[in-house]
């Protein structure tokens, strides 16, 4: 399905490219519309395969090639930004010396070490296009059980009336739950995640998003594994409202949402 550039970059899977323009719009018009509308609009949009996947044989095909200069920067970043891990890159550079040559492995390696920096494995990734108006605040340690991945917590306002601005890191999802006689409202300001009643179809939400969650409706909030998300979570008040945590969202199930 062919979306409005707008709406693909929302999804976070365009490479909304405008390099072609940029440098060759005057000098070579139809070279910078093939580089920008065809190869970075429909090429690296077909839904066969996944972004990862298309950003690793990016990478595969340059390095082959003995391409090692700020065409393969761009694609090493494009593919960190993708979810491609340290270990992941590591692994793909390795692999592809033994077929290409050990002196593209060398050449690349020094690259990817310049974009896949101090990263640990596990460690908090750096966060990536949170709202500019509201407050990440603390990490979520209280209800941290109750999460899998890393959240933070900021409240909005009085604490005490239950307005939160909740920041999840890629991957960041909390358990199925309840809440019992006042429901939640979300209020999604950045990034993208989902949503999910038990028995119903996953929701993408995005950046403008309201979900109103009923009072004993199980469910779960979270991001996509390779987008960080942001929602305001609003309370809803009523007389001895509780929360009621139950089992984590199965990374099978988790991981299979696309
Ligand atoms: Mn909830």
């Amino acid at each position: 399905m062919r979306l409005p550039a707008q709406s693909r970059m929302r999804k976070g899977i365009a490479m909304k490219q405008t390099a072609g323009r940029d440098q060759l719009g005057t000098f070579a018009p139809e070279f910078a519309h093939l580089n920008d509308d065809i190869l970075f609009g429909e090429v690296w949009d077909q839904e066969a395969l996944s972004t990862k996947t298309k950003c690793m044989l990016t990478v595969t095909t340059l390095m082959a090639q003995g391409i090692t200069d700020s065409s393969l920067l761009y694609h090493l970043q494009n593919a960190k930004k993708h979810g491609v891990t340290r270990a992941e890159i590591a692994a793909l550079i390795t692999h592809v010396t033994m077929y290409a040559g050990w002196p593209k492995g060398w050449a690349v390696f020094n690259l990817a070490k310049q974009v896949w920096t101090e990263d640990e494995e596990g460690a908090v990734t750096s966060p990536e296009g949170l709202s500019e108006d509201f407050p990440v605040g603390e990490p979520n340690t209280a209800y941290a059980k109750y999460f899998i991945g890393n959240s933070y917590l900021a409240p909005l306002g009085d604490p005490q009336l239950g307005a939160r601005n909740v920041t999840f890191e890629p991957g960041c999802r909390n358990n199925w739950h309840v809440h019992h006689k006042g429901g939640q409202v979300l209020i999604c300001i950045a990034g993208e995640g989902w949503y999910q009643e038990w028995g119903k179809p996953v929701q993408k939400l995005t950046p403008g998003d309201v979900v109103s969650i009923a009072p004993e409706v199980k469910h779960w909030h979270g991001a996509m594994k390779d987008s960080w998300f942001q929602h305001i979570a609003l309370a809803v008040p009523a007389e001895g409202a509780t929360n009621e945590w139950l089992e984590p969202v199965e990374d099978k199930d988790y991981l299979a949402l696309a």
